[in-house]
């Protein structure tokens, strides 16, 4: 979600500094409520918040939510000149001291998730778009995981997060294609989202990153995976990830690629809807993953319906 999230959800404190940081410099800094409760000034430098995975409930694309004539006329995205991500270079790193300690199954679980997204029917969900740099493709490199077990902070800061992954990532990929997923172990609290996704860069290279709450027994932010192949921890960070990374390559960066007259990405036009129990990787690894929105299976009819009923979604089987 984009642009017009921030006129339509400006009331919600949280992304008050994303819209003085994008549309107006001069607006004075105004109070965020922090996920623990506390207000404070946010800081209006970060660059803009380019998708947002909603908590269920928040998504613009609910049925409950009414569609704006524009949306109702149009389902599919369009392009907005800009560049994609014709192949991810990925890392993640695991932000928090309670990561230290941690002998769960996210970190592993995540560089599996990762090394199986590389040329899997899931990453060709994305592989249509088109921008001034090329196409995307299934091809993404994982680099593994990084853990920083300084304490997490600044959830709803782009800045804080960029800043996070510039101390961490020392050499981005110099492509400007590397994708760093920020997994912190910071409850998600009252904030309406689970995940987001921006860009930026670390010494002059230029880089996608993500911030992920930590969403154990987080139903708001909950896939409902019964499989039992994983935590319920893993499986929910497994799910919005795809909504991210989808998001990430096919609008990676200003002045934005894809994304539909509500200012809709591919991820946030499938948000909480599955086409499958499961969906294999290519490495084997199986997830309860959401869709994404393909313009070419919409038109052509073949897709399975989101949340507003529009056959668009490809669930990557
Ligand atoms: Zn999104």
């Amino acid at each position: 979600m984009r642009k017009t999230l921030l006129l339509a959800f400006a009331c919600l404190p949280v992304f008050a500094f994303a819209q003085a940081d994008s549309q107006n410099q001069s607006t004075a800094p105004k109070p965020v409520v922090g996920h623990d409760g506390t207000e404070y000034l946010s800081v209006p430098h970060g660059p803009p918040m380019l998708g947002i995975s909603w908590a269920r409930g928040f998504e613009p694309n609910a049925s409950s939510n009414r569609p704006s004539p524009l949306a109702r006329r149009s389902a599919n995205m369009t392009y907005h000149g800009g560049k994609i991500m014709p192949y991810t270079v990925s890392k993640t790193i695991f932000w928090g001291t309670s990561w230290g300690s941690y002998t769960g199954d996210k970190i592993t679980g995540m560089d599996t998730w990762y090394t199986g997204f590389n040329n899997s029917n899931y990453a060709g969900t994305t592989d249509e778009y088109t921008g001034t740099n090329g196409q995307v493709t299934k091809t993404l490199t994982h680099q593994g995981h990084v853990i920083d077990t300084t304490a997490a902070a600044g959830g709803g800061n782009t800045a804080a997060i960029l800043a996070e992954v510039c101390k961490v990532i020392t050499t981005p990929d110099a492509s400007g294609n590397g994708y760093y997923a920020v997994y912190t172990d910071l409850p998600r609290g009252s904030a309406g989202y689970c995940a987001w996704h921006s860009a930026g860069s670390c010494g002059g290279k230029a880089v996608q990153f993500a911030f992920f709450w930590k969403l154990d027994g987080d139903a708001g932010c909950d896939p409902a995976d019964t499989s039992g192949l994983h935590s319920q921890g893993l499986a929910a960070i497994a799910n919005v990830s795809g909504h991210e990374l989808s998001e990430a390559r096919s609008d990676p960066a200003t002045p934005g690629a894809w994304y539909d007259a509500s200012g809709a990405e591919n991820g946030d036009k499938c948000a909480w809807t599955f086409g499958a129990p499961l969906v294999t990787f290519s490495n084997g690894s199986q997830w309860k993953i959401q869709g994404e929105w393909s313009n070419a299976a919409f038109t052509a009819g073949t897709g399975y319906a989101n949340s507003s009923g529009q056959k668009g979604c490809l669930s990557g089987l």
